[in-house]
C-alpha cells in the first residue's frame, strides 16, 4: 500500500491552497453578507483548469480524475465551503454528460463546460422528497421531435447561475419509467424559480428550477430512454457523494486548526486552555476524524479513478466525513466559548456550513441504507 500522493498530485494539492488563499478567502466576507456566487472567480477557475479536472484533455479539461478533485475541494472548503459546494456541483453537472454522453454530445458540451465558459448542474430533487427519486413528478412528453417537460425541482445548486441542467423526468406509469434530459437555459419554458436563503454555504446558489412546457430537442435526451435513475443516480453516488466528503474534509480541518490555534492563545487558570485534558480530547477526536475521514474518501476516489465499483465506498465516505465535519465544527464552537457564538469568528460558519453537507447528495439516513443493503444482499 502506498498512502503517498505522487508529486503531481502534492503539487496540485499546493496550487489549490494557495488559489483558495489569494483568490478565494478575500471573497469570504462579502460572499457571507450579501450570500450571492462570486462570478467573477469563474475564469480563474476554469484557468486553473479546476472546472475541468474529470474532463479528459481531448474536450480541454485536466484528465487528472476524482483524487485529484477531492484534494482541490478539500483546499477551497478549508477556506470557503460555499464555493467548493458550487464547484463540486458544477463536477456533478458535468459528470453525466463525461459517463452518459453520446460523442456528438460531449463534443459539443465539455469543452466549454471545462473551460468555465459555461456552467452545469444537475437537478433531480423535487418537493415531494429527494431521497425517492421514484417519485419524481417532472414528466415529459414526445411531441415531434421535442420533448416537452413539466414541473418544478428544488434544492438545485446553481439553479441561477448554471447553463446546462441534467434533470430526471417521467417519461411513463406503467411501468414507470425515467428519462435524463439536457436542459439548456434559454430553451422556452425553462425558468428558475425562487432563490433559497441557507443557514450556511452562504455564496453558494440554492433554488428552484421551473419547466413550463419547456421544449427539449430530442438530441437532448442523455443515455438512453428509460435510463434516467441510471444515469442521474451514478453521478450523484459517486461524484456528488464524493464531493460533499471532500467539502466535509475542508470544514473539519478548518475547524480543528481553528480550535487548535485559539487554544494555545486562550489563557484560564494562568494557563492556555490547551493544557486542559478535556480541550486536548476534543482536538484529538477531531484529528482522528479528519483523518478516518480523509482515508475513506481519498480511496473511494482511488476506486472510482481506477474505473471500480465504488458505490458503498462513496456512501460510507460521505456519511462518516460529513457527520465528523458537524461533529468537528460543533466542537471548535464549543472550544471558543462565547466568542464561539460571535460572528466575528469564523467557527460559527463552519458549522453553519457543516449542517449543510449532511442532506446534499443524500442524506445520513440513505449512506447508511446503501451501506447496509450491501451488507445484507
Ligand atoms: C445545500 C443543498 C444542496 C442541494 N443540491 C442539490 C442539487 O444540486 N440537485 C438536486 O437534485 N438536489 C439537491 N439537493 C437536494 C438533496 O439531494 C435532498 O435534500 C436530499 O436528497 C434529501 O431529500 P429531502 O430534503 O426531500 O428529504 P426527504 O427525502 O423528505 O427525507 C426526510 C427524512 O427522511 C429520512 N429518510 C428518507 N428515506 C429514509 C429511509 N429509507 N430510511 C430512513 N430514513 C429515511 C431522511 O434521511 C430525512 O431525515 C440539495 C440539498 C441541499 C440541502
Amino acid at each position: 500500500m502506498d498512502f503517498g500522493l505522487s508529486q503531481e498530485l502534492e503539487m496540485l494539492r499546493q496550487s489549490a491552497r494557495e488559489f483558495a488563499a489569494t483568490r478565494v478567502a478575500p471573497l469570504v466576507e462579502r460572499m457571507e453578507e450579501d450570500g450571492k456566487f462570486p462570478l467573477e472567480l469563474i475564469p480563474a477557475l476554469g484557468e486553473e483548469g479546476y472546472l475541468g479536472l474529470t474532463v479528459p484533455q481531448n474536450y480541454d479539461g485536466l484528465g487528472m480524475g476524482y483524487l485529484a478533485r477531492a484534494l482541490v475541494l478539500e483546499e477551497i472548503a478549508r477556506v470557503s465551503c460555499a464555493l467548493a459546494m458550487a464547484l463540486q456541483v458544477f463536477h456533478l453537472g458535468i459528470e453525466p454528460v463525461l459517463a452518459y454522453g453520446s460523442e456528438e454530445q460531449k463534443a459539443a458540451l465539455l469543452p466549454p463546460l471545462a473551460r468555465g465558459e459555461r456552467l452545469a448542474t444537475a437537478a433531480v430533487t423535487e418537493s415531494g422528497g429527494g431521497s425517492d427519486p421514484t417519485a419524481t413528478q417532472t414528466r415529459a412528453r414526445r411531441e415531434g421531435d421535442e420533448w416537452v417537460l413539466d414541473g418544478r425541482k428544488v434544492f438545485i445548486t446553481n439553479s441561477h447561475v448554471a447553463d446546462l441542467f441534467t434533470v430526471l423526468a417521467r417519461t411513463g406509469d406503467d411501468p414507470p419509467r425515467f428519462t435524463a434530459f439536457l436542459v439548456e437555459k434559454d430553451f422556452p419554458g425553462f425558468r428558475p424559480g425562487r432563490e433559497e436563503h441557507k443557514v450556511g454555504m452562504k455564496g453558494c446558489n440554492t433554488g428552484e428550477v421551473i419547466l413550463d412546457g419547456c421544449r427539449v430537442p430530442a438530441d437532448h435526451v442523455l443515455g438512453k430512454e428509460g435510463d434516467g435513475l441510471k444515469v442521474t443516480l451514478s453521478a450523484i453516488s459517486e461524484v456528488g457523494r464524493s464531493g460533499m466528503a471532500a467539502c466535509a474534509l475542508g470544514v473539519l480541518g478548518a475547524a480543528l486548526e481553528a480550535a487548535t490555534e485559539y487554544s494555545r492563545k486562550r489563557v484560564l487558570y494562568g494557563q492556555p486552555i490547551a493544557r486542559l485534558e478535556g480541550i486536548q480530547w476534543k482536538l484529538a477526536q477531531m484529528s482522528c476524524d479528519l483523518e478516518a475521514a480523509r482515508l475513506l474518501t481519498y480511496r473511494a476516489c482511488w476506486l472510482k479513478d481506477q474505473g471500480k465499483r465504488c458505490d458503498v465506498e462513496m456512501a460510507q465516505a460521505k456519511l462518516f466525513a460529513t457527520e465528523a465535519a458537524i461533529r468537528g465544527a460543533k466542537e471548535a464552537v464549543d472550544v471558543f466559548g462565547g466568542y464561539g457564538c460571535m460572528m466575528e469568528y469564523p467557527v460559527q460558519r463552519y458549522y453553519r456550513d457543516a449542517i449543510l453537507l449532511g442532506p446534499s447528495a443524500g442524506t445520513s439516513d440513505i449512506m447508511r441504507v446503501v451501506i447496509a443493503r450491501a451488507l445484507t444482499r
